[in-house]
């Protein structure tokens, strides 16, 4: 059946009118085949022209809607269109069906169309009248004898509706994860966004900030902690030498490198301009030693074409001071030292 659905490019998957559309489609497809079907049982199995007459007119009516749909893509008028003629159509069936042949399943169907195309108060209103003229029908009979034992147009009635309401409830259904399932993508999105750098695509200094915080928390904190802060040398010449576009081609091949070296478990942030941070969970100073200065080994000479580049670092670890801010700063008189004392090359507080 796909041929009956268009795709319009101006509604795409996540588009909040997405799934009206198909509704409207949907309920197109049904209104136009399921009344021409009941027309024909009307004229041969029932002889009811009447009825008959009145199911092909709906199936004409859906039909050219259908066209004029597919053409028009209007599907705030669509919804409107197509509410007013389900809720005119099921109370009308009703009213001269006077409620027999159990037709009042129909009004069951109102609602879940409505409520969909046309919003809480109009669904409520449409949903009103099929049910209040269900209502009508039924105080109308209130003490008058049953004059007709059910038949299979009531069997018929009550098939249909039923089928056409578990149709709808599974289509929201399916609405409803798709939605559920593209806010957890785009929650996602946003959360990595938001502790990422755009440069580098390492963490940001929020999201080092909280990582740093965890590990120096002393109910967490069992084993010593690491951490290193890098600053590249004459980082302003390369900028001023080859432009800005190559100096961020060189902090991101740094950011590469240091994303190659260091362990899963260690965390790199882009600590902001050309300033690099490295914590170390676990980590004791000797070792974090040794780490630092295989970084600054293997990052010493050139990064990206032919740029000479080095790095100073500053080194601290748990064992000295005990709280983020402290370790920071120490960290940070440290990189002050390499840099005083001749740059390429790393300092332990
Ligand atoms: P030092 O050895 O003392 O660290 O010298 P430096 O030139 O590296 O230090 P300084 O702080 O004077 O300059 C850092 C430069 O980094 C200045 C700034 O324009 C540049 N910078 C900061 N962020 C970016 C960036 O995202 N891209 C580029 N291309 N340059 C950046
Ligand atoms: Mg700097
Ligand atoms: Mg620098």
């Amino acid at each position: 059946m796909s041929f009956w659905y268009k795709k319009f490019p101006q509604y795409p998957e996540n588009h909040r009118d997405h799934w009206r559309v198909v509704l409207v489609f949907h309920c197109l497809l049904i209104a136009t085949f399921v009344p021409t079907i009941i027309s024909l049982i009307n004229v041969f199995v029932f002889a009811d022209s009447t009825l008959a007459l009145l199911d092909f007119s709906v199936a004409l009516i859906s039909l050219g809607a259908y066209f004029w749909f597919r053409h028009s893509a209007n599907i705030q008028f669509a919804s409107v269109l197509l509410s007013c003629l389900v809720t005119f159509m099921v109370s009308f069936f009703i009213f001269i069906a006077k409620g027999q042949a159990h037709s009042i399943a129909w009004a069951l169907v109102v609602p879940p169309i409505t409520f969909f195309l046309v919003g809480r108060f109009w669904g409520a209103v449409c949903a009103i009248v099929v049910f209040s003229t269900s209502a009508y029908v039924v105080y109308h009979q209130i003490g008058i004898p049953l004059q007709h034992t059910p038949g299979y147009g009531s069997l018929l009635n009550v098939i249909e509706a039923s089928l056409l309401i578990i149709l709808l409830f599974r289509f929201y259904e399916r609405t409803q994860s798709q939605a559920y399932k593209q806010l957890e993508e785009h929650n996602l999105l946003v959360s990595e966004l938001a502790e990422t750098d755009r440069l580098t695509g390492l963490y940001n200094r929020e999201k080092f900030d909280q990582e740093l915080l965890t590990s120096c928390d002393p109910d967490k904190q069992t084993t010593p902690t690491s951490l290193l802060l890098l600053d590249v040398d004459h980082f302003k010449k390369i900028n001023d030498s080859y432009g800005h576009l190559k100096g961020d081609e060189v902090l991101k091949a740094l950011a590469e490198k240091l994303r190659r070296i260091v362990r899963t478990t260690d965390i790199v942030a882009r600590w902001g301009g050309e300033e690099f941070a490295i914590l170390l969970p676990g980590t004791e100073k000797a070792l974090a030693l040794s780490l630092a200065e295989r970084i600054r080994n293997e990052v010493n000479g050139s990064l990206t074409a032919g740029i000479s580049v080095s790095i100073s670092i500053g080194l601290v670890s748990s064992s000295i001071a005990t709280n983020s801010e402290m370790l920071l700063q120490q960290a940070d008189n440290a990189l002050y030292q390499a840099k005083a004392n001749g740059r390429n090359r790393v300092i332990a507080a």
